[in-house]
């Protein structure tokens, strides 16, 4: 467990980790509030007890997406631990073969992801990884893209969410888990 020097908890922080996640105002753009999650992935006890924690809420899956690029860092440990496979999201033109496409809005412009028509067996029970949910546009792009595979959503995990973007009412439809909570 890691806890701040004073002991001081809050209650979006049940395992103690959000001293090891920086705010970076205006970055990469003026008006966003960086969540930096670096120093928690440089600590090894923190490291260990997200990936642990991540993990355990979906123990009944049959692989785990991860969403480019950090959330490759934490998919790729939560498949390991689940001795399932890794499926990659991926920004438009970065995977080799055939891929199903998503597109979806940001506040300003408009985004694609990717996956391989291949990655996902029909039927199949995936958990969805990334580090911070703030709008749900990019987990929901996930979710269409394993459904269209004929994969089922069986969870949506991430470290970080940012309750006050609401991204858990478009991801409705599936069970969502966050470790972190910020207003
Ligand atoms: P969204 O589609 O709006 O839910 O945005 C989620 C994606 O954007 C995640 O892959 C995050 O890595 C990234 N992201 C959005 N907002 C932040 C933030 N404030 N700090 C760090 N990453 C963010």
């Amino acid at each position: 467990m890691v806890t701040e020097a004073d002991g001081g908890q809050d209650k979006g922080d049940a395992l103690g980790l959000k001293p090891l996640v920086r705010d970076v105002p205006d970055f990469p753009q003026a008006g966003i509030l960086f969540r930096d999650i670096t120093p928690l992935l440089g600590n090894g006890q923190a490291l260990r007890t997200a990936v642990d924690a991540l993990a355990r809420a979906y123990p009944n899956i049959d692989s785990v997406v991860g969403i480019e690029s950090r959330g490759f860092i934490l998919g790729a440990p939560v498949a390991y631990a689940l001795g399932v496979g890794l499926v990659l999201v991926r920004k438009l033109g970065r995977l080799p073969r055939a891929t199903v496409r998503a597109d979806y809005a940001l506040e300003y412009g408009a985004n694609t992801v990717e996956m391989h028509t291949d990655a996902i067996l029909p039927g199949e029970r995936v958990l969805i990884i990334d580090d911070v949910l703030a709008t749900g546009g990019t987990a929901a792009a996930a979710a269409e893209l394993v459904e269209r595979l004929g994969g089922e959503v069986a969870g949506i995990a991430v470290l970080i969410e940012l309750v006050g973007l609401r991204g858990r009412e478009k991801l409705a439809d599936y069970p969502v888990t966050s470790l972190l909570k910020y207003e």
